[in-house]
């Protein structure tokens, strides 16, 4: 070790799905959407100005916090913008959970979580998931520094209740709850208008899924006005232009589009229904999903070994090698002419 060496960070980084090169790839691994961003989005990118890229963008994100205030029906000073809901996360990770007591979140979740609260010294206590993987409420009815949870969850597509969700919120009026919402647009029912009755949730979506804009990084929260607030301090102290320019014009014209935005949900979710028949007739079995995305396990092939051979066949999907979930895959919702190919392949590979 070089004696400089004893002074670096040590972190354990949260490890994305791969992004493969090649496009010969059938990609079901990142819960990306299949289909483009609705056609004005990229109308937009085109009519871009060398000029608007020259300056800096606008450290308040004025225009897309407004087309999200006006879409949602809420105030301007209920939403805070950011680089994807990764970036909008750690920022509330880092605004909101500075108690001595423990962050609560789900065991089996989105593994961002704790790789946060490692970074940013906050403790946290995992709640373990029941059997059927569903979280149970009054785990996080304790005293606690804060309480995150995907709602659907991820990686198990579960959906939860606003009736649930806000059973949590009532108990915890001493700490802020965060309802991350990235797969809510898949056919869950929001949590934004408890914000309303809650000063202390924050709802969290993402451009990245249903809007078809991982690419640009695009993340939002609404709440209420002195979370918010809150959430700008932080931000300020840290970088006035996390969003850039194209992403702030972009995601404004995204929200325009409504009917687009609509077919395309749609037929995601009836590729997610059937998926659900196809594979339950090859042997697999999953949990209900609302996501863009399925848990299967297989009632003979462990997944380990189906996620190594569909890789070898250039079928990528996601794989958690980590107690309890061993044994399933996560397939994102991809095209029915995509999922024709996994179905195809599966056909042949179970004979
Ligand atoms: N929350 C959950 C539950 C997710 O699965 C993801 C996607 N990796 C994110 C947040 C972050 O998505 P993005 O930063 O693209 O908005």
């Amino acid at each position: 070790m070089k004696p400089w060496m004893k002074n670096l960070r040590q972190v354990e980084p949260y490890v994305p799905g791969e992004q493969p090169k090649s496009l010969d790839v059938t990609k079901l691994n990142t819960n990306e959407n299949p289909y483009p961003p609705a056609p004005g989005v990229l109308k937009a990118l085109g009519a871009i100005r060398a000029d608007s890229l020259r300056r800096y963008p606008d450290p308040a994100c004025e225009e897309l916090v407004s087309a999200l205030a006006s879409y949602y029906h809420v105030g301007a000073d209920q939403v805070f913008v950011g680089v994807g809901s990764d970036d909008v996360l750690a920022m509330a990770f880092q605004t909101f959970f500075n108690s001595e007591l423990p962050v609560l979140f789900p065991d089996i979740s989105y593994a961002f979580y704790s790789v946060w609260a490692e970074m940013f010294s906050i403790p946290y206590e995992k709640q373990p998931l029941d059997e059927a993987f569903r979280l149970v409420k009054e785990d996080y009815f304790k005293p606690n520094g804060g309480i995150v949870f995907p709602n659907p969850n991820a990686p198990t597509s579960i959906f939860e209740p606003l009736s649930f969700v806000e059973e949590i919120v009532s108990h915890n009026p001493e700490s802020v709850v965060i309802v991350d919402e990235a797969y809510i647009d898949f056919g869950g029912e929001s949590a934004l208008p408890l914000i309303e009755k809650y000063d202390n949730l924050l709802i969290v979506q993402t451009f990245s899924k249903s809007r078809s804009l991982a690419g640009m990084r695009i993340g939002f929260c609404i709440g209420s006005p002195e979370l918010i607030q809150a959430l700008n301090s932080v931000k300020y102290s840290f970088n006035s232009y996390t969003m850039n320019e194209t992403a702030l014009v972009l995601g404004a014209e995204a929200l325009k589009d409504e009917t687009y935005f609509r077919e395309t949900l749609n037929k995601i979710v009836d590729t997610r229904e059937s998926a659900v028949r196809r594979l339950k007739e090859l042997g697999f079995s999953c949990p209900a999903p609302m996501g863009n995305f399925l848990f299967v396990t297989h009632e003979t092939i462990p997944a380990r070994k189906l996620f190594a051979d569909l890789r070898r066949e250039n079928i990528f999907v996601r794989y958690f090698d980590q107690p309890r979930i061993d044994n399933y895959l996560r397939i994102t919702v991809g095209t029915p002419e995509e999922m024709g190919r996994l179905y195809g392949f599966l056909k042949n590979y179970l004979k």
